[in-house]
């Protein structure tokens, strides 16, 4: 076994090599600072506590509760807040819990956005292009019945009159605003007056935008209706793989801890719990600068592809008021191909996207393993350091790969060179510990 354990060993080299020359544009992604690792690295990790702070099921759990509780006043406090609940290992489990906490076992009825127009996999039932198929997610597993809002496609937003009168006729236990593809606020004020209308519960799923919120931008869900967000702690909020959920609503906190614990999960993830009280510790002290300039990146990699005779979406609307933009690859579809072959291309030469469904692609017959569009994301690149000038570089490495179709093996060397400036995580303290950097290449 000693040769498998080389095996592994080398492969998490290679892995480390290949990031650390990289150009990572995948939008639900970020990178940690030496400091997240470290706590991520604890003890933590082989303890088990389950339950709330201080009615603990195991023993052994002092340090694990004073963590425990500190990480929800820091949630709390960044998001503004009185509850936080820091245990749902993930987004998709931060969304089961809003799920159990104001929908019926079977056949409770949520509104939320379909896959296509920008929602999730743990929202909606996956359709393929035939439109038949249909596969099981987390929305699914407990028996909801969904209704999509109604999306207009020109402003990649929910049509305001076309869903409150959806809202009102399918009548919803939950109405869940929130998405993967997410350029602009969705108007959470406007139709949670109708949402309540009817008695139901606002839910916002943030995982993508919750660092966003956090420091300022975007929109105030909490404030705007939303009952509950629920979010993943590692997308614009540059945390370790982990979820929680927040609210405002004190008359709320006891069905959402239930619907939390015993229900869904037994122990949490208590060092990545640690990891994410050091990332709050950073974004409330650096959050305002770092995701000012995530959108503002954002936005200049939009106007620089653009120029460069690619179609990014909603030029009349600034492209963004997020850490992402959408690209509609359409006019490449003859000459070099669509998302499938676009996003292989760029991995040739080391620039990481992801291919993306555009909302007309299925009426278009078009298959989300070789969409329309690309969706690309600032949050990591703006942490490694990059401006608005480093947007013009990459949109420049774009424009040699897919409009002139040079070489994605001598990009790629371009690309090195380029990444070579930027190998260190920003917007944190400087930690004097070392102790776990052969674990971490930037
Ligand atoms: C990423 C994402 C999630 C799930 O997050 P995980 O932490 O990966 O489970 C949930 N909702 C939306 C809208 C997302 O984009």
């Amino acid at each position: 076994m000693k040769n498998k354990l080389e095996e592994i060993r080398s492969i998490l080299i290679e892995h480390h090599q290949e990031i650390r020359s990289a150009i990572p544009l995948i939008a639900s992604e970020n990178i940690t600072s030496p400091a997240v690792d470290e706590a991520c690295n604890c003890d933590f990790s082989h303890r088990y506590a389950e339950g709330w702070v201080g009615q603990r099921v195991y023993a052994g759990c002092k340090y694990i509760d004073k963590i425990e509780s500190l990480c929800m006043d820091l949630t709390k406090e960044y998001f503004n807040c009185c509850f936080a609940d820091v245990r749902p290992i993930s987004g998709v489990m931060a969304n089961l819990v809003l799920y159990n906490a104001f929908t019926s076992r079977n056949h409770g009825k949520m509104m939320a956005m379909p896959i296509p127009k920008g929602g999730h996999i743990s929202h909606a039932p996956f359709e393929t292009s035939n439109g038949r198929k249909i596969y099981g997610t987390a929305g699914t597993v407990r028996g909801l019945d969904i209704k999509y809002f109604a999306f207009d496609e020109e402003n990649m937003n929910l049509d305001v009159d076309a869903s409150a009168k959806i809202i009102r006729e399918f009548k919803p236990e939950m109405v869940l605003f929130g998405g993967s593809v997410f350029l602009f606020p969705h108007p959470v004020k406007e139709l949670s007056e109708v949402a309540k209308e009817i008695g139901a519960h606002v839910g916002y799923d943030g995982a993508h935008v919750a660092g966003l919120i956090g420091s300022g931008y975007f929109q105030d869900p909490l404030r705007e209706g939303a009952d509950a967000m629920s979010l993943s702690c590692h997308k614009t909020l540059p945390g370790p793989q982990t979820g929680a959920v927040v609210s405002n609503r004190e008359d709320l906190v006891e069905d959402l801890k239930n619907a939390a614990f015993p229900s869904l999960f037994s122990n949490h993830h208590l060092h990545n719990i640690a990891g994410f009280a050091v990332a709050l510790t950073e974004m409330l002290e650096f959050g305002k600068k770092y995701h000012e300039k995530v959108i503002k990146n954002a936005q200049a990699l939009g106007s620089a592809l653009q120029e460069r005779g690619f179609k990014v979406l909603c030029e009349h609307l600034g492209f963004t008021k997020s850490h992402q933009i959408v690209i509609d690859i359409g006019n490449f579809e003859k000459t070099v191909g669509l998302g499938g072959t676009l996003e292989a291309l760029l991995e040739e030469a080391n620039i990481i996207v992801n291919r993306n469904l555009l909302p007309w692609d299925i009426r278009e017959g078009r298959h989300y393993m070789n969409p329309g569009g690309l969706r690309l994301g600032t949050s990591e690149v703006t942490r490694l350091g990059m401006n608005e000038s480093e947007m013009v570089e990459i949109a420049e490495f774009f424009k040699k790969i897919i409009v002139e179709q040079q070489d994605p093996k001598k990009v790629r060397r371009e690309v090195a060179e380029f990444k070579e400036q930027f190998q260190e995580v920003k917007y944190c303290f400087q930690s004097p510990n070392k102790a776990y950097e052969y674990l971490k290449f930037y």
